[in-house]
């Protein structure tokens, strides 16, 4: 039990530092196209997240709460605020949102140079 606990916490992690880059690298200012991907992402990531009873809880955040695919600003706030809803349905602390992209920089600022990121 208390491995099986184990498991679900670092799966979690791993999957809240992936979910937040990809909204920390989400163009500024995204086209339509770019906006429909990350809102069917986001909807089909709360669908396959392997922990059965996480995926049915965060389907119920995200029909309360739907994602914010406006700019990268507006996915990055929302991504930090639907985790500070499961934050606080586990009990943990809430997390500070402001310097998002400080903290989810995954040194991948070339790409976004040579225009393909
Ligand atoms: P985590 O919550 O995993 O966070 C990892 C790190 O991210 C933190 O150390 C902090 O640096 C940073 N962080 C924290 N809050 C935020 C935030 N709001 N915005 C940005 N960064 C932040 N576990 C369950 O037991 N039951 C569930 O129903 C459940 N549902 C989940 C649903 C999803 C979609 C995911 C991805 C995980 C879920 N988990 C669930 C796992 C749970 O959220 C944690 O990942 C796990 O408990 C480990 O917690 P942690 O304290 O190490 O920090």
């Amino acid at each position: 039990k208390l491995g099986n606990a184990t498991a679900k916490a670092e799966l979690g992690r791993a999957t809240w530092k992936y979910f937040h880059t990809v909204m920390a690298r989400f163009p500024e200012t995204p086209t339509e196209d770019q906006q429909d991907a990350l809102r069917s992402y986001i909807h089909l990531f709360a669908r396959l997240y392997p922990c059965g009873e996480c995926a049915e809880h965060f389907q119920q955040h995200l029909n309360k709460y739907p994602p914010q695919v406006s700019s990268r600003n507006a996915a990055a706030g929302w991504a930090c605020f639907i985790h500070n809803e499961v934050n606080a349905m586990l009990e943990k602390p809430e997390f500070d949102c402001t310097n998002l992209g400080a903290f989810y920089d995954c040194g991948c600022a070339e790409d976004e140079a040579k225009g393909d990121g």
